[in-house]
């Protein structure tokens, strides 16, 4: 038996970023448990995009917070954070679009984000290679950008190894959790653990059956979201160039090395309950959506594929992340699909709940498990920012 003050369920941006803050605040001795391997989930598989240009005020807040938290990391282990500052346009194709993008510039820069609206004149004179006939104008940060998955895996898992109040257990699935005099046993495919407290983190592929192990429904889901890379623009293209996301149609692109990374939602596919990380390709899908971006921005058009992968993207109803402890010492963290824009600070966030009871400058109703289980209030403005699509 291996005693621990808490137990991490998920070695994925979530859990190890939980960890490591939660060292921070000096909370006892900290197991993270990871089936496989550390960041070898949801994490490693994502684009990486990091934008505080979020649907809520919750959201503008977590982007805001975990980009900070991503650079002051780096600097704390003398390497490099991942994080590439590359500004980011949200496009609006119509007025429609347009109007509610405008309300939202204001929620963000009431929640401290650098935000402005960029009509399609001046946009022109900003990015020329985006073809701004296509639009009505688009809504701009400029300290928004995405981490290298790899790297931001790299520092959390050195945050954690680093850390003497920690202990990462790679190979060692969670096979079941039981309770035993205010305690919890963790039961795993390396033994037992018993701590007061466990957090379930376990993502798209884990995080609804650990909550299941406790009789707590945890409404995680998964479906496919895909990514396609390019090895190169178009010579004399602008590289890198700010990030462009196109809500409406479900896709997004940045710069990847000397190319571009593009990944996409489709609107119709369905929570996918196989279990895998890794599913099938749509190359039908992949080849229907592709005139759409080759005219958004010509300087894609008729590149190559240098690689191109599918994978589970875990969601939540409204989209919102989880942060709430349902039920005695167990604590659910969940990112509604926005797992590397708000994973620091949502392992920030938890480990206050955990060592304060409290999470700071949060609404409840966007964070607690508890909404979801209430009838829809039908004010409730939802994060209309948000990929995958699906609302099932
Ligand atoms: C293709 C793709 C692109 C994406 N792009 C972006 C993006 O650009 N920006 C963004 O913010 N988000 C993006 N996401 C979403 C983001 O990757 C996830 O929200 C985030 O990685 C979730 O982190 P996590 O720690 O909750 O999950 P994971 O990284 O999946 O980690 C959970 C871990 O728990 C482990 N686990 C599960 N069950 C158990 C168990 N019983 N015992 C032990 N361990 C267990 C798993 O093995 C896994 O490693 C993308 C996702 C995909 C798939």
């Amino acid at each position: 038996m291996t005693v621990y003050d808490v137990v991490v369920v998920g070695g994925g941006n979530l859990g190890l970023w939980t960890a490591h803050r939660l060292a921070r605040r000096g909370f006892g001795r900290i197991a993270v448990l990871e089936r496989g391997w550390a960041g070898g989930g949801a994490t490693s598989r994502s684009a990486g995009v990091v934008r505080q240009q979020g649907g809520s005020e919750t959201a503008a807040k977590l982007g805001k917070l975990s980009r900070e938290l991503y650079l002051r990391l780096g600097d704390e282990l003398g390497l490099d954070s991942g994080f590439r500052e590359t500004g980011y346009y949200i496009v609006a194709e119509t007025e429609e679009e347009k109007e509610g993008y405008l309300r939202l510039v204001e929620v963000r820069r009431a929640a401290g984000v650098e935000n402005g609206w960029v009509e399609p004149e001046e946009g022109r004179g900003r990015f020329p290679d985006l073809n701004w006939d296509r639009f009505v104008g688009a809504t701009y940060t400029p300290d928004d950008g995405y981490v290298h998955p790899q790297v931001a895996v790299r520092n959390a898992t050195c945050a954690v190894l680093f850390d003497d109040a920690v202990d990462l257990f790679e190979m060692c699935e969670v096979t079941g959790v039981g309770q035993k005099g205010g305690r919890y046993s963790v039961e795993t495919v390396q033994g037992t653990f018993e701590a007061e407290r466990v957090v379930d983190a376990g993502g798209p592929r884990g995080a609804r059956d650990v909550g299941r192990m406790v009789g707590v429904e945890v409404p995680v889901m998964a479906v496919r979201h895909q990514i396609v890379s390019f090895p190169s623009v178009a010579e004399g293209a602008e590289h890198p160039f700010p990030l462009v996301f196109n809500v409406g149609k479900g896709y997004y692109w940045r710069p990847e090395e000397q190319g571009v990374l593009l990944g996409m939602s489709n609107p119709v596919d369905e929570a996918d309950e196989t279990g895998r990380y890794q599913i099938d390709f749509d190359w039908d899908y992949y080849e229907g959506l592709r005139p759409d971006w080759e005219s958004a921005h010509p300087a894609l058009g008729g590149l190559p594929v240098s690689r191109a992968w599918a994978a589970s993207i875990d969601y939540t109803p409204d989209h919102l992340p989880i942060i709430d402890e349902p039920a005695d010492g167990f604590y659910v963290l969940a990112a509604g699909g926005h797992g590397m824009m708000w994973g620091p600070a949502l392992g920030e966030k938890m480990s206050g709940l955990i060592s304060e009871g409290t999470v700071e400058d949060l609404p409840q109703e966007d964070i607690e498990l508890a909404r979801f289980s209430r009838e829809k209030d039908p004010n409730r403005v939802e994060d209309t920012i948000a990929l995958p699509f699906p609302k099932k």
